[in-house]
């Protein structure tokens, strides 16, 4: 299957969709997920098409992981989580919904589930409150 320029992640990273931005740089792009699994669930994506990570350029992944690794450190110190979740799903049959590769970054607290996936759509006032409060992280040097 080949890549739709028309996904909604493509279209944030044209600018046509706005996003709670947590973290940019020449290859990716960090965002809040609306549907969040947990607070503090963000998105991690290169700025290369790809649908996901079977048809990805080998090359656009180390840049992609540097900021998954960065991301990370920031949400885990920014929402004191026990330990984090990195999920990346390909195909619909794995459970992907948008087709343009993502990693998932989760905060987790030892005896707190989950969420559903894709379930309660966040308050984007909350959504915003998170994003800041990562921002403050990465800017105080947590990686
Ligand atoms: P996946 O099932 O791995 O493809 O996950 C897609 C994720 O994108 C889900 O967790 C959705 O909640 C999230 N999502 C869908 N639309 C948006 C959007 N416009 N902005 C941020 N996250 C989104």
């Amino acid at each position: 299957m080949s890549y739709d320029s028309n996904n909604i992640f493509a279209k944030i990273l044209r600018g046509e969709v706005p996003c709670h931005k947590v973290y940019e740089d020449e290859h990716t792009l960090a965002f809040m997920d609306v549907m969040p699994q947990a607070d503090g669930h963000t998105l991690v994506i290169p700025k290369m098409s790809s649908r996901n990570l079977l048809d990805a350029e080998p090359k656009a992944l180390g840049s992609l992981m540097t900021s998954v690794h960065k991301v990370a450190n920031a949400v885990k110190q920014a929402f004191g989580a026990d330990g984090m979740l990195i999920q990346q799903f390909n195909e619909a049959a794995a459970g992907q919904t948008v087709f343009h590769l993502h990693v998932h970054v989760l905060p987790r607290h030892e005896g707190r589930p989950l969420r559903p996936h894709t379930g309660r759509m966040a308050d984007h006032a909350v959504l915003a409150q998170h994003a800041e409060r990562i921002r403050a992280a990465l800017g105080a040097g947590a990686e």
